[in-house]
């Protein structure tokens, strides 16, 4: 055998470990739900039928059906049209399956919409139970949006879909960073990176213009920064909500509709993102 031959072999090895890992890692990262049994099969809430639960379940389904009424008024409301589709709840009791549902194999989330479903984690029935109302409002905000925008269509930018929910759930998935230190943050350069598309696949992969710092010892690095660029997401939709409410309800109908975030907003602001992400940017620096 040549010193060629063994080389290519080499190659063609490393070329299928390389693939084989890619596929891995993006199973890791979204396994289809449909290889799971449905949680919508699961027992339901007998006060709402929306709401199932895992066995064990019963009590927190109740809770989270007690809040299903003010949660989605909400959200139908702030995106102006009812849900193209009854949204479904599932309330987890075992970690292993919340985590293996919920697409990231990650417990440390604590919901994630998927498919029409909202899935929630077991600590939102124990420790984390003061976000379950603001939590599942923002959930419901992404199951209102993508159950009439379909799944085909481009996904809209993650910090807009993000900054929606973040507003609709007044500060669901950004708890601990409170308006005015975002504001400061902003103030400061530790901005996002806003454009017309991305999608924020985790929270590590959320783009900062200058990467934020941790703040002190022992603090949680990871939440802080994630919960800082959502709550940047949310101050900034809700300010184009609030400068011009009929472009953003033109803007939202657009979505709603399947179009491409990019034109949308061009058409329904009559101006580029770059320009009124800039407005903002020195409005947030007074
Ligand atoms: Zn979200």
């Amino acid at each position: 055998m040549t010193v060629w031959h063994l080389l290519k072999i080499v190659g063609v090895g490393l070329m299928l470990l390389l693939a084989y890992q890619s596929v891995v890692s993006l199973q890791k990262r979204l396994t289809p739900l449909s290889l799971f049994a449905d949680p919508a099969a699961l027992p339901s809430d007998l006060d709402d039928a929306r709401v199932h639960f895992q066995p064990g379940g019963e009590d927190c389904a109740r809770d989270v059906a007690a809040l299903m009424g003010e949660a989605t008024a909400r959200v139908v409301a702030a995106q102006g049209k009812p849900f193209a589709k009854e949204p479904i709840v599932v309330v987890y009791t075992s970690y292993g399956d919340y985590g293996r549902s919920n697409g990231y194999d990650d417990v440390g989330i604590l919901a994630t919409a998927r498919s029409g479903r909202v899935l929630l984690s077991p600590a939102l029935c124990h420790e984390d139970k003061p976000k379950l109302k603001k939590v599942l409002t923002h959930e419901l905000s992404h199951t209102h949006l993508f159950g009439w925008r379909g799944v085909i269509a481009e996904r809209p930018p993650s910090w807009f879909t993000e900054g929606l929910a973040v507003m609709i759930s007044d500060g669901g998935g950004a708890e601990s960073v409170d308006e005015k230190e975002a504001l400061a943050a902003l103030k400061d350069g530790y901005a996002i990176k806003v454009a017309e598309t991305g999608v924020w696949r985790d929270f590590n992969s959320i783009p900062f213009e200058k990467e934020p710092k941790p703040k002190g010892e022992g603090a949680d690095f990871f939440r802080y920064r994630q919960n800082l660029a959502f709550r940047e997401a949310g101050l900034f939709v809700a300010w184009l909500k609030r400068e011009q409410p009929e472009a953003f309800a033109k803007l939202l109908t657009k979505l709603q509709d399947g179009a491409f975030f990019g034109e949308a907003f061009k058409e329904a602001y009559g101006a580029s993102l770059g320009q009124q992400w800039l407005k903002f940017r020195d409005g947030a620096k007074g």
